[in-house]
C-alpha cells in the first residue's frame, strides 16, 4: 500500500502550516502536497485530528477563564496575521492531510516515509518539520509524572489536559516546575485562573538563559504581587501520592514538602530528530542545514524547532532556535528554495523572542552575549536591556514598548550599530535605538 507525492512535509505544526501557504503562493498544483502529522488532540474537543495551528496560544489564550481561544480561531497564519487555513482551506488547494498518523521510518534513499499504520508515502522532496517532544521529568530520574494531575504542555492534548485539571483545583494550589518559557507563562495563566502558584526551578532566577538577574527581579516581584511563590535554586526529587494515584505534594532535593492539588512541567525541550539519526548531519541537537534550509541530502530540508541553521548575523554560527517566528520563517524560506531553486537568497535571519504574560509584555532581537547595559525606568512600565560585544550592540530586550518601539530595537541589532561609550548608551536608553 502506498501514495506518491512530490513534496511531502513531514509534521502538522506551526511551520508546516507556514510552509503550505507559501506553496500555495508559489503555484503548487493540486495532489503534489500531503502533511503527514501525529499532532494528538484529545477526545473533549469532540476532534480527533487537526491541522496546523498557532502552537503559542496554548499557553496564553487557550488557558484563559474568561472568552478562552479555541480552534479554528488560531489555526495558521492568523499569527502572522495571514490567512487561516482551515481543513476547507486544505481541501480545496488540494492539499493532502494524512493527519494522526506518526511516522516511524524514513528511508531517505529510497525517498519513502513508513507509517504507523503501515502505508508508505514516497516524495521527491521532503520538508522535515517534526519539531519537538517536551522532557519528560523521567529523563531525569524522578518517577511519577504520569499521574492525572501532573501536566505537560506541547499539544492541544496536553494544554485540554491543563483546562480539565485546573478545573479540578479553583481556589486550590499549583507547583509549577521550571522556569523557563512554559514554566513562566503558565504559572500567570494559573494564577489568573485563581490558583496559587509556587515555581521550583533549579536557577538563581527565572528565565535565566536570557534574563539578566536585574530583568529577573522585575518580573518576580510582579509575580510575587499575583500570588506566585519562587523556590529557587533547587530542583524536586519526588512526588507524594494519594491512594488513588494523585499527587498530593511535590518533595525538594533538601526535603521540604511542597502540598498542591496539580503540578505543570516545563523543563525544556528535545527536537525530534530520531527518525534521521545516522541519515543526516546532526548539530546543536538539530538536523544541520545550510543557509537555503537544505539538509546534508539534497532532498530533503529541515525547518522550525528540529532545524539547527547558520545565523548570518552572527558570522554564520549553527543555532536551533526554539521560537515561532524561526518556525514561520524558516519555513517560508524553504519552500521559496525548493519553488525557485537559484533564485533564493541565503536565509538571513535576525533571531526574535516574545512573551506576553498578565499585563506585560517584552520582546527581544538578537544574542545576549558580551556587557550588558540595562535602560529605563527599572522598575517600571518601559525598561530594557543591551548586550554589546565587539563594540556593536548584539541584542536588545524591551518590556512595555510600543510596535514603533520594537521596530526600532530590532533594526538597531540588524545594523549592529556601533557603541563608544557604554556610559552613553546606558544614559540615552531607548532613544539610542530610535535614532539609530
Ligand atoms: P511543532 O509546532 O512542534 O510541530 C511539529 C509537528 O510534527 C507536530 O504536529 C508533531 O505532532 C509532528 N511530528 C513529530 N514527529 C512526527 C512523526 N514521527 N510523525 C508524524 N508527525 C510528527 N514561541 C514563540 O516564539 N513565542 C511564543 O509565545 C511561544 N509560545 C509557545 C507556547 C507553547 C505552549 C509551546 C509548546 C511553544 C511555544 N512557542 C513559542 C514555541 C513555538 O510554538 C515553536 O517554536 C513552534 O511550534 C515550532 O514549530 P515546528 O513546526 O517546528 O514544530
Ligand atoms: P525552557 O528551556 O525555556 O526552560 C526549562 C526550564 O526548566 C529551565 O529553567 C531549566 O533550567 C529548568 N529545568 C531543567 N531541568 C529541570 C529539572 N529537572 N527540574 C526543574 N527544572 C528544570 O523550556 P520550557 O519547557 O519552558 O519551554 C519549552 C519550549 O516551549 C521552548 O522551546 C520554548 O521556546 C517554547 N515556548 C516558548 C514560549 C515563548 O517564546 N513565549 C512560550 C512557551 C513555550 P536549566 O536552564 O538549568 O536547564
Amino acid at each position: 500500500m502506498g501514495r506518491a507525492f512530490v513534496y511531502v512535509i513531514l509534521g502538522g505544526g506551526v511551520a508546516a502550516g507556514y510552509a503550505a501557504l507559501e506553496f500555495t503562493r508559489r503555484g503548487v498544483n493540486h495532489g503534489e502536497l500531503c502533511i503527514i502529522s501525529k499532532e494528538p488532540v484529545g477526545i473533549p474537543l469532540g476532534l480527533r485530528q487537526v491541522p496546523p495551528y498557532e502552537r503559542p496560544a496554548l499557553s496564553k489564550g487557550f488557558l484563559l477563564p474568561e472568552a478562552p481561544a479555541r480552534l479554528p480561531a488560531f489555526h495558521t497564519c492568523v499569527g502572522a496575521n495571514d490567512d487561516r487555513l482551515t481543513p476547507k482551506w486544505y481541501k480545496d488547494h488540494g492539499i493532502e492531510l494524512v493527519l494522526g498518523t506518526r511516522v516511524k521510518a524514513a528511508d531517505l534513499r529510497r525517498k519513502t516515509l513508513l507509517t504507523a499504520t503501515g502505508e508508505t508515502i514516497s516524495y521527491k522532496i521532503l520538508i522535515i518539520a517534526t519539531g519537538a517532544r517536551a522532557l519528560k521529568l523521567e529523563e531525569f530520574g524522578i518517577r511519577g509524572s504520569d499521574a492525572e494531575n501532573v501536566c505537560y504542555l506541547r499539544s492541544l492534548a496536553d494544554a485540554n489536559r491543563i483546562v480539565d485539571v485546573m478545573k479540578t483545583c479553583s481556589g486550590g494550589h499549583a507547583v509549577v516546575i521550571g522556569g523557563g518559557y512554559i514554566g513562566m507563562e503558565c504559572a500567570a495563566a494559573l494564577v489568573t485562573n485563581r490558583i496559587k502558584v509556587t515555581m521550583v526551578f533549579p536557577e538563581e532566577h527565572c528565565m535565566a538563559r536570557l534574563f539578566t538577574p536585574k530583568i529577573a527581579e522585575f518580573y518576580e516581584e510582579y509575580y510575587e504581587s499575583k500570588g506566585v511563590n519562587f523556590i529557587k535554586g533547587t530542583v524536586l526529587t519526588s512526588f507524594e501520592n494519594s491512594s488513588d494515584g494523585k499527587v498530593t505534594a511535590v518533595i525538594l532535593r533538601d526535603g521540604t514538602r511542597v502540598p498542591t492539588d496539580m503540578v505543570v512541567v516545563g523543563i525544556g525541550i528535545r527536537a525530534n530528530t530520531s527518525l534521521f539519526e545516522g541519515q543526516l548531519s546532526i548539530d546543536k541537537g538539530g538536523i544541520k542545514v545550510n543557509s537555503q534550509m537544505q539538509t546534508s541530502v539534497g532532498s530533503v530540508y529541515a525547518v522550525g524547532d528540529v532545524a539547527a541553521f547558520p545565523v548570518k548575523l552572527f558570522g554564520g554560527d549553527i543555532r536551533r532556535l526554539e521560537h515561532v517566528d524561526s518556525a514561520r520563517r524558516t519555513a517560508r524560506h524553504a519552500v521559496t528554495s525548493i519553488m525557485e531553486p537559484g533564485k533564493t537568497g541565503d536565509f538571513d535571519y535576525l533571531p526574535f523572542f516574545y512573551s506576553r504574560v498578565f499585563a506585560l509584555s517584552w520582546q527581544f532581537y538578537g544574542d545576549n552575549r558580551g556587557e550588558v547595559v540595562h535602560y529605563g525606568d527599572f522598575p517600571g512600565a518601559r525598561f530594557g536591556a543591551y548586550w554589546v560585544d565587539k563594540d556593536r550592540l548584539v541584542g536588545a530586550f524591551l518590556e512595555g514598548g510600543s510596535r514603533e518601539d520594537y521596530e526600532a530595537i530590532a533594526n538597531a541589532i540588524r545594523l549592529k550599530v556601533p557603541v563608544k561609550d557604554l556610559a552613553e548608551l546606558e544614559r540615552s536608553g531607548l532613544s539610542f535605538a530610535t535614532q539609530a
